[in-house]
Order: structure tokens, then sequence, then C-alpha cells
């Protein structure tokens, strides 16, 4: 009979192993399926721009002229392919501008040492946020394949071996991962690719019925370009409208599959909590006083912890569907898409959400000020750090 030790590590090796190829496999298909879509492009491009454009439009061959009566329609087939160019120009730099940002490996949380446990890390780095999220003891989450702590949103991907900031998805047909600096020029990407499909579809079915009423011929070719355009058109469309309404209400796709789950958050107690408390009336900036009562919702309080020199945090807990990032519709779009409509059309500028403030990681929702108010009002004398910029 094997000792344990033997078998806990072969079948860690076999652990190990099965990573490796999973991380070999999303590479390898994050590099194939991007090649087969621009051949694919080449395709219809053929089709559109040379089969129909020149060959049906600008310039039919005497056979087609004499013997079907299909007259030159220059205009026409000079306006589609320069349309034609546009779309596909429009789809090119969102998704080149895609894969730049994810070959610079920008949402990548760096490796721990292997050899130190969650214990023997400095929890330092979120030291200088006035909440974050943690585990039922206060501490900073932990990924033990990268051994190190998760920023807020962090999830850990198979197919990179690594932990990557506000993960969305890997998408081996844009070309690698989704996350917090890639979600804008994804959106941008699958939504240009659902107009470039909807226009290639649409002018090649119109010349289809045209050459089918006055040829009687359908060439493959022609029915192969609307084929994939229709698959590529339904795919993209559909992405587009779940990419959107899942940055409308700041979930990413990891946290709508959580979606229910609770989440712990460490509120840092104030250093002011302990002075004395200066009389309403010589601060104009002085707080409206809340009561307990003002509050409809109960979160539960954890525990509180000690962290360092003078530095105190309470965990509190979220309930099931209370989302810690969202607040409007509109925030949530303009935090990931930018603040005005050309940042929205154009993928140069990286997404807001990516500064960062003293509060945390993201800009925390509603529910999270709620519950940090509803502590102090439980709790007289007691400042929470987060609530400090509103006095
Ligand atoms: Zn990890």
């Amino acid at each position: 009979m094997a000792p344990p030790s033997v078998t806990s590590s072969q079948k860690s090796n076999a652990h190990g192993n099965n990573a490796a190829l999973e991380q070999r496999i999303g590479l390898a298909t994050s590099v194939i399926m991007p090649l087969l879509e621009l051949g694919a492009m080449g395709f219809v491009s053929w089709v559109l721009v040379f089969l129909i454009g020149v060959q049906y439009l600008i310039d039919p061959s005497e056979d087609l002229r004499l013997g079907f009566n299909v007259q030159p329609r220059r205009g026409t087939g000079i306006a589609l392919i320069i349309v034609y160019a546009i779309l596909l120009l429009l789809l090119l730099v969102p998704w080149l501008r895609l894969l730049q940002v994810i070959w610079s490996k920008q949402d990548l949380v760096p490796l721990g040492d292997p050899s130190r446990e969650k214990m023997d890390m400095s929890t330092k780095a979120f030291d200088k946020y006035d909440a974050f999220i943690c585990d039922f003891e206060g501490m900073p989450l932990w990924c033990n394949k990268c051994h190190n702590f998760k920023p807020d949103r962090t999830h850990h991907c198979k197919e990179l071996g690594r932990c990557v900031r506000k993960m969305d998805h890997y998408c081996p047909w844009a070309g690698g991962i989704i996350a917090e600096s890639t979600h804008k020029f994804f959106l941008q990407f699958v939504f240009f690719a659902a107009l470039y499909t909807a226009y290639v579809w649409i002018v090649v079915a119109v010349f289809f019925g045209d050459r089918i009423s006055k040829v009687g011929s359908r060439p493959g070719t022609w029915i192969g370009a609307l084929a994939v355009t229709a698959v590529f058109f339904v795919f993209t469309f559909t992405m587009t409208g779940m990419t959107g309404w899942n940055l409308m209400i700041n979930f990413t796709s990891v946290e709508g599959i959580q979606r229910g789950g609770i989440h712990n958050i460490a509120f840092l107690i104030s250093r002011s909590s302990r002075e004395p408390i200066s009389p309403p009336t010589s601060s104009p900036r002085s707080r409206k006083e809340r009561k307990s009562s003002d509050f409809e919702e109960d979160w539960p309080v954890l525990c509180t912890v000690q962290r360092g020199a003078g530095r105190t945090s309470v965990v509190m807990q979220t309930k099931t569907l209370e989302h810690p990032w969202y607040t409007t519709l509109m925030t949530g779009w303009k935090d990931t898409m930018g603040n005005s409509f050309i940042d929205w059309i154009l993928p140069f500028r990286q997404s807001p959400c990516k500064q960062r403030s003293h509060r945390g990681e993201f800009e925390w929702g509603e529910v999270v000020y709620d519950m940090a108010k509803k502590y102090e009002a439980d709790n007289p004398g007691t400042r929470l750090a987060l609530l400090e910029g509103e006095r």
C-alpha cells in the first residue's frame, strides 16, 4: 500500500498537470479563434467587395450584361464598398486596442512567494482603504494558487493560472482575458462586430435576391457569407446586450454567477472616534445625527479586528442579493465606459473605475454607505473612516 504522502503528492502533480494543460489550451484557443475570425473577415470582404461590389455592380461581365441584363451600378457599388471599409475600420480599431491591453497583462495580480502562507503575508496594501472585502476574520481574501491576497473583485482565472483584477471572463474569441482594463474595449469590439456583420448580411441578402430574380443563380460563396455573418451577428449582438447590461448594474460575469452570495466588508474605524466631539454649532459641516431606527435594514456585525498600530476595523456582512458596487445604471455604465459619448465610442481612454481613491479598490455602492451609517448610529461616538469625507 502506498504511503499517504505519495498519494497526495501524486494528486497534486496530477492537479498541476491539469492546470498546465488548461492554460496551454486557453492560450492556444485565444490565438486560433482570432485567426479564424480574421479568415472569416477576409472571406466576407472578398464576397462583398469583389464578387458583389466589383463583379456584380461596378463592372458586370459581358455575359451578365448581355445575357441577363445586369447593368453596371457604379455609384451603388462604390458607396457599398466605402461604407464597408468604414465599418471594418470601426471594428478593427477597438479589437487591436483590446488585444494590445490584453497582451500588456495589466490586470494580472502579482504572484506571491509560494513558500509563504496567508498568515505570514503583510496586509499593508489594504491599509490605505477605508473599507475592503474580507473573510470572516477581517483578513483580505486569499488565493492559495497565487499565494497572494486578492484586491476586491479579483478572481482567479484558470486559463491564465493567475488572479485577475475585476475579472469578467476569459474570451478566446476576442483573444484573451476580459477584465478591469479590457471590459470597455470588449464592449466596443462586440458592438461594432454586430454592426459590421449586420451590414454585410443585409447587403449580401439584398443582391442575392436581385441576382436570383435576374440571373436565377445562387452562388455558394454568397450563401457562405450569409451563413457566417448570421452566426456571428447573433453571437455578437447577444454579447453586446449582456455585457452592456452587466456594466450598468456593475456586475462582472463572475459576480453574476455568484449573485446572491454575501460579502464581508472590513470598515476602518477612524482614529478620531475617541476624541471629544466638537459641539455641532461650531462646525458648518456637522453631520446630521442619525438614529438606528432610521434604517430599515440590519446588517450583521461579525467582529472587530485590531491590525497594526491603532488600526481597528469592524467587519460587517451584506445580505443576499445586495451588491456592494451597485449605484445607478448610468453610474455603472460611466464607471467602465467613461463620462462622455466620445469615450463610449472611441477605444482610447481607460475606464474611470481604474482610478483609485482611499475609500476602496472600487467606488462603493449605496448599500455599503448605509451599512457604515447604520453602524455609527448603533455605536454613538464611533466614527468610520468611510464616512469621514461626508461630514
Ligand atoms: Zn490566484
